[in-house]
């Protein structure tokens, strides 16, 4: 890759992130471009952000022509974009009213604070959330409170009081840890930076009986899962329970930054005039990309090829040298590895067999690929993970 912009990021960019070497100059569909113009198949996406494949057309179109027109306003007038959108995100989840922002963290705030203050409305003064342990919520300092993972570097103590967590999916730890102090249950149906692990469905159905008995608010975080990842539109769909808030982002807009916390009758009408703001949410262009993913994906047989991709890709999977286990749903994929594979040298290799994955954990792989993915781009993935894991299982009967 370009060695300037290598020496340039270690000079002028705040050194939070490791970055692979490469330098993407160019996306489409399922596809990346480096600026040496080598080819890979993206299984990424962005961190499940370009669920609908890179630069579609449609995406581009509306970002393209809105731009034209009017890119920004403020909150303080209405815009017809972003009312079209809360329509389309209530009407197709649970009914109430929608914030928007421009992150997956800010949802999560909005959240919090919606949790925060009903229950205080409860006459609740020390209210607390329960999290599970490997939960991500994201790093500003309420959604890190919620993230026990982080949550516990002392180089950015104090958090905020009020958050608790519980052992991942353990649905009696769950139930003894709310109570009648408890503001909300803040979860991932299906833990996404942990790995792809789903909450099973007795453990979503205790947390959801736990807040009814006490009048705790049952948050999804669908930041990861929402927008069609999981072969519905909301993982919350093809569980048991429903949840009284959802938090979205990342896929939401095809791209570009914008998220949004969506409420019911009751959790929607929480938050009032002067309570919560965002100068840039929920923009006309930003608001314009997302009806564009939203027309996309919110479609039953987009819905279907994302549960087929992901039937084929875990069969193909699952049956891989190397392979111990296949986590999640849809294309929400979780790549467990035999003993003694190391996931960062894996990803490291695949990357340069021109396969763009992540290594959440040592002993798994993510795949979170475009849903525009083809079965033989499906297939070829597959193929490249076998064919460099057998780098590690040297076949010793040849
Ligand atoms: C990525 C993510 C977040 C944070 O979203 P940002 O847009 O990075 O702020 C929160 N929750 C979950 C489940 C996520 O996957």
């Amino acid at each position: 890759m370009n060695e300037n912009v290598r020496t340039d990021e270690a000079r002028y960019v705040m050194q939070t992130y490791k970055r692979a070497p490469v330098q993407f100059v160019r996306g489409e569909g399922a596809l990346l471009f480096d600026d040496e113009g080598n080819e890979y198949l993206d299984f990424l996406g962005g961190i499940s952000v370009a669920s609908v494949g890179h630069c579609h057309p449609a995406v581009v179109e509306a970002v393209t022509e809105q731009s034209r027109v009017l890119q920004h306003t403020s909150n303080l007038f209405y815009t017809g974009p972003m009312v079209e959108l809360a329509r389309r995100l209530s009407e197709s989840s649970l009914g109430g009213k929608v914030f928007f922002c421009n992150s997956g963290t800010e949802a999560n705030e909005c959240a919090i604070k919606i949790a925060r203050k009903s229950a205080r409305a409860r006459g609740i003064e020390a209210p607390e959330i329960v999290s599970f342990e490997g939960d991500f919520h994201g790093r500003s300092y309420g959604a890190l409170s919620a993230t026990p993972g982080l949550a516990g570097n002392p180089d950015f103590a104090p958090m905020l009081p009020g958050f608790v967590s519980v052992p991942f999916d353990d649905a009696d730890a769950l139930a003894a840890a709310v109570g009648e102090n408890t503001a909300a249950v803040l979860i991932e149906p299906i833990q996404g930076e942990a790995g792809v692990f789903p909450v099973s469905d007795a453990t979503l159905a205790a947390a959801r009986e736990a807040c009814d008995r006490t009048g705790a608010l049952l948050v999804f975080d669908e930041v990861q899962t929402g927008i069609g990842r999981t072969g519905s539109l909301w993982a919350y769909e093809q569980g048991p329970v429903k949840p009284d808030v959802i938090t979205t982002a990342k896929a939401l807009g095809g791209g570009v930054a914008i998220g949004a916390c969506i409420g019911n009758e009751v959790t929607g009408e929480v938050l009032t005039t002067g309570d919560h703001g965002s100068t840039f949410a929920a923009g006309p262009v930003a608001s314009k990309a997302a009806l564009a993913v939203l027309d996309i994906v919110d479609d039953p047989d987009t819905l279907r090829r994302v549960r087929a991709l992901g039937s084929r890709l875990r069969e193909g999977l699952g049956a891989v040298d190397g392979v111990r286990e296949v986590r999640g749903r849809g294309l929400m994929i979780g790549v467990g590895l035999e003993p003694g594979i190391d996931s960062g040298e894996l990803n490291a290799a695949l990357l340069a067999a021109g396969l763009v994955a992540n290594a959440p954990r040592p002993d798994s792989l993510r795949l979170l690929p475009p849903f525009v993915l083809s079965d033989e781009q499906a297939d070829r993935a597959v193929e490249l993970i076998a064919e460099t894991l057998s780098g590690y299982h040297p076949d010793e009967s040849k």
